[in-house]
């Protein structure tokens, strides 16, 4: 697999610290600089223009969907358009109830806390959440043994924002806590065209709008994917000394493996393992995440959706099934039935 490949399935804190940085130079700053997802835009402008009205901090947002569609981004933007600071951490960061308790008790009214995978925390933490969440105070145990107390510590009022690739997975005592729920769709062709085009002007590229509309479609749907198959577009048209045109865009995205639809390896190689190990399912996701040897929880978050939402497979009771797209889109012959 490539080395892009992986990186686009990495949490954050392995990405290189020059793709960190390259993300964090596009980032939309305000909600209307952010591109798409019309409906959240509109239902998080409401939540905090009326929370600004009232005077308090915003409720508990939890953001939900695939990686790279903008979870961080938005959490960023909550901080900014309320004035406050944004915190960062995340589900795994989070192994212990006391690991949450020292981020909490340093927390500043108003402040937006981001946890990032969030449903990948401890259970001792979680459960300490429940408690600041709703009533803004958590239980402190002092001392060890024997000795050990539990001392309760009023918390400010503040807006925890939780972001999550598997929603499913969140116990329900912990999803009620949030006041609202974003679910976060794949971008259209068109938004990424968006997305590129300001990606093109920040960096000062003079791109064609074609090659522009060639690398949106042909990027899962996702901006992050789309911001960094831009710059290898542009890393092509550079050493070639050529525009950045269709030509471009297409030669980059094919020596990168990424095909007409926007599949990478990884895509191609669920499917073509479901068709041809499994004589196209109905098969168990887990059972195809070890058969290409794939963490079974980037095949459920990263490739499964985009293959569902693309019609190259279906989600049946028993198991994912191969479409007929999917053959076609493999070139091979459907068996008869
Ligand atoms: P997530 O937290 O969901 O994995 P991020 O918020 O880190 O995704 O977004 C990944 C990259 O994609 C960022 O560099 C961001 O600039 C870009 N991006 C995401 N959503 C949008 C959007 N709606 N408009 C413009 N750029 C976006």
């Amino acid at each position: 697999m490539a080395a892009d490949d992986y990186d686009r399935m990495l949490p954050e804190e392995l990405q290189s610290a020059a793709e960190l940085e390259f993300e964090s130079s596009l980032r939309p700053r305000t909600l209307d600089e952010f591109v798409g997802q019309q409906k959240v835009r509109t239902q998080l402008d409401l939540l905090l223009r009326a929370a600004k009205l009232d005077g308090r901090a915003p409720d508990h947002i939890l953001l939900a969907g695939p990686p790279g569609l903008g979870k961080t981004t938005l959490a960023m933007i909550v901080a900014e358009e309320t004035g406050n600071a944004l915190r960062l951490t995340s589900g795994p960061a989070l192994q212990n109830a006391g690991d949450l308790a020292a981020v909490l008790s340093s927390m500043v009214e108003g402040e937006v806390l981001f946890i990032d995978e969030i449903h990948r925390m401890a259970r001792t933490a979680e459960e300490m959440l429940y408690l600041a969440m709703e009533d803004f105070r958590i239980d402190i145990m002092v001392g060890k043994g024997a000795g050990a107390q539990s001392v309760p510590l009023e918390l400010p009022r503040f807006t925890v924002v939780g972001a999550t690739t598997r929603a499913g997975l969140l116990p329900a005592p912990l999803r009620d806590r949030f006041g609202f729920t974003a679910h976060l769709e794949f971008y259209d062709d068109a938004e990424l065209e968006r997305v590129l085009h300001r990606t093109a002007n920040l960096l000062a590229v003079d791109a064609a709008p074609e090659s522009l509309a060639e690398i949106g479609r042909r990027s899962r749907g996702t901006p992050r994917i789309a911001n960094r198959l831009f710059r290898r577009v542009r890393d092509w048209a550079l050493v070639h000394n050529t525009d950045v045109d269709v030509a471009a865009a297409r030669a980059a995205l094919e020596l990168y493996d990424v095909d007409a639809r926007g599949l990478d390896r990884l895509d191609r190689e669920v499917l073509r393992a479901l068709i041809q190990r499994f004589g196209g399912g109905p098969v168990g996701v887990r059972t195809l995440a070890v058969t290409v040897g794939e963490e079974a929880d980037t095949v459920e978050s990263v490739v499964e959706p985009f293959l569902v939402r693309t019609g190259l497979i279906a989600r049946t009771q028993r198991g994912r099934i191969a479409t007929p797209a999917a053959y076609e889109h493999l070139g091979v012959q459907m068996p008869d039935l």
